[in-house]
């Protein structure tokens, strides 16, 4: 934590007090010294990334350097606030798992006993139901044995020593596979952005972006190979990233710098693995990324391109394309949201047999689009908004 926000927060002290906010999702104020983990700790939200995302996409804008908390800002957690029906816990939220409404008891008893819930819920009539796994003792052992069975983690040496470490956070994806390809790469840098006497390489936003999605989609349980890599680079939190010319294909071959050579080879990769995976049963996608500057200097939102004749393309972009329209009235009210779903007859989309959605995530020469790539937090929120479109299209 920064020095200042420290001694900011010794000189306020402030009352410690909940509010109910819209969505009904718990607000709080937080207390001098306080910090995400701090927080976490207190109301016994885990401390996975799914939690520590949901935690800065809610709040986004109310943070100090990387993820300090400011004492003047209200916080969302995620604990939906109940009106308690003075019955039950199980008709108050219309969910008749008696072992679950114990959870949720419990969980409540316990907050007002250290003094995190201000009321009794049987009495002020205020339920929490927080949004994360609560452990239960009423869980059967064959349940628990099975969870036990379940890889928790993974290692994947190319996304770095920060990110290597990959928890299993769901299984939602275990029917899926994920064929990510960045746009570009080794002798081709793609387009190429000018910022503060820096050369912004297409390739590798694109590539930033691309492994944070991949990552996000193992912790869902999906299979994903990621066609191009650097296996220098890494997920990198820096602002600007270091340019460089050494991708390769998954297959380790080099990346050829005729441009047809370029786009056959990576068809020719990806529909070699879906032959390959096609017995697996799973459903097979292709997602391909990509920071263009077609329209000189504008300013561009997020949009898609599908097979001309894919109707799972054009479903799955069109679900991708609200859920990102969501998010963005979510976190920036009245921002709008001009993003796109067409079709579109290039080569690699029509040739590669997956079904392919085809990401632009902005205009490299835009100034304001620039934030977008150059902000490791925007590079992961896109990913994570990628990920909710395809957690809300896959079900
Ligand atoms: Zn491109």
């Amino acid at each position: 934590m920064n020095l200042k926000i420290v001694i900011i927060f010794s000189i306020l002290i402030l009352n410690f007090c909940n509010l109910i906010a819209q969505d009904n999702y718990l607000e709080i104020k937080p207390k001098p010294g306080d910090g995400i983990k701090v927080i976490f700790a207190r109301y016994d939200i885990p401390e996975i990334q799914e939690m520590l995302y949901w935690f800065v996409e809610k709040n986004a804008g109310k943070f100090v350097g990387q993820d300090g908390i400011m004492i003047s800002e209200t916080y969302l957690l995620p604990i939906v606030v109940y009106e308690y029906n003075g019955k039950s816990i199980r008709s108050t939220i219309e969910n008749n798992d008696f072992a679950y409404a114990q959870s949720i008891q419990k969980y409540n008893d316990k907050m007002h006993r250290k003094g995190v819930k201000e009321g009794n819920y049987r009495k002020d009539h205020i339920l929490w139901l927080p949004q994360f796994e609560l452990d239960s003792p009423n869980k059967s052992k064959t349940e628990k044995k099975a969870k036990e069975k379940m890889p928790t983690e993974v290692i994947v040496d190319l996304f770095g020593e920060k990110y290597k470490k990959v928890k299993i956070l769901s299984h939602k994806l275990k029917d899926c596979i994920f064929y990510i390809v960045s746009g570009h790469g080794g002798p081709d840098p793609g387009a190429v952005g000018y910022r503060d006497n820096y050369e912004l390489h297409e390739d590798e936003y694109a590539y930033d972006v691309s492994l944070r999605l991949a990552r996000n989609l193992i912790e869902y349980g999906a299979e994903v190979y990621v066609i191009v890599q650097d296996s220098t680079d890494g997920i990198r939190d820096g602002y600007y990233l270091n340019n460089s010319y050494q991708e390769v294909y998954i297959d380790g071959s080099p990346i050829s710098s005729n441009q047809l050579e370029r786009l056959k080879k990576r068809v020719e990769i990806i529909n070699d693995l879906y032959y390959k995976n096609q017995n697996s049963g799973k459903k097979q996608y292709s997602i391909e990324t990509h920071v263009d500057s077609r329209y000189t200097g504008k300013m561009i939102d997020i949009f898609f391109y599908h097979g001309e004749t894919s109707t799972e393309g054009k479903r799955v972009a069109d679900i991708l394309l609200s859920t990102i329209e969501d998010k963005y009235r979510k976190a920036q009210p009245g921002r709008g949201y001009d993003g796109t779903v067409t079709s579109r007859n290039l080569y690699m989309i029509r040739n590669t047999i997956p079904t392919m959605i085809f990401i632009e995530i902005g205009n490299i020469q835009n100034q304001r689009d620039q934030i977008r790539l150059i902000e490791k937090n925007n590079r992961q929120a896109i990913a994570n908004w990628l990920r909710d479109g395809l957690l809300n299209a896959i079900k």
